[in-house]
């Protein structure tokens, strides 16, 4: 079933980026799924020195580096654009600017698309496709389309 415009709203900024799949998002996919890897692995640096001899296998070496990544990304850190203020793009302008203009997103804005995002070619080029498409089908259309997409992509 459809989800309804104010739970996207929640999931997506107002840049139309999907929060929800953020790396940093606390009750994200990639937060969740990290704790339960954590979870499962328990304690295996024991194993990890073990399988380096057992399985002759000197990939178990890293797993001290793989171990701390996983706990970062297990870590609590942001709750979302419509929450606070974005931890990843600090120059961003779009969050205070719609809430200045008062829309939800920046294709309600008789501007978009602005010069006035502040984010790099890279953001500003997803935030100009993620507008249009939504401004075509839709919020709640859009965030059924792109839910089950990988957010770096
Ligand atoms: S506000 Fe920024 S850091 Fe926080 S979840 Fe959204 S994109 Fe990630
Ligand atoms: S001026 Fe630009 S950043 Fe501000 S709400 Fe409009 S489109 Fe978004």
């Amino acid at each position: 079933m459809e989800k309804d415009y104010e739970f996207v709203k929640q999931q997506l900024g107002p840049c139309g980026v999907n929060c929800g799949k953020c790396f940093a998002f606390s009750g994200g996919n990639i937060y969740d799924l990290s704790k339960q890897l954590k979870k499962a692995l328990g304690n295996f640096d024991i194993y990890a020195k073990r399988f380096v001899e057992l399985l002759e296998e000197p990939v178990f070496l890293k797993y001290p580096e793989f171990k701390e990544f996983l706990d970062y990304l297990a870590e609590q850190k942001c709750k979302g654009c419509r929450n606070e203020r974005c931890k990843l793009s600090k120059t961003c302008q779009v969050r205070s600017c719609s809430e200045k203009k008062n829309v939800d997103y920046c294709f309600q804005c008789e501007e978009f698309p602005c010069a006035n995002t502040g984010f790099d070619e890279h953001l500003y080029k997803r935030y100009v496709e993620i507008n249009m498409r939504m401004k075509k089908i839709g919020v709640e259309a859009y965030y059924e389309e792109t839910k089950n997409l990988p957010r770096y992509r």
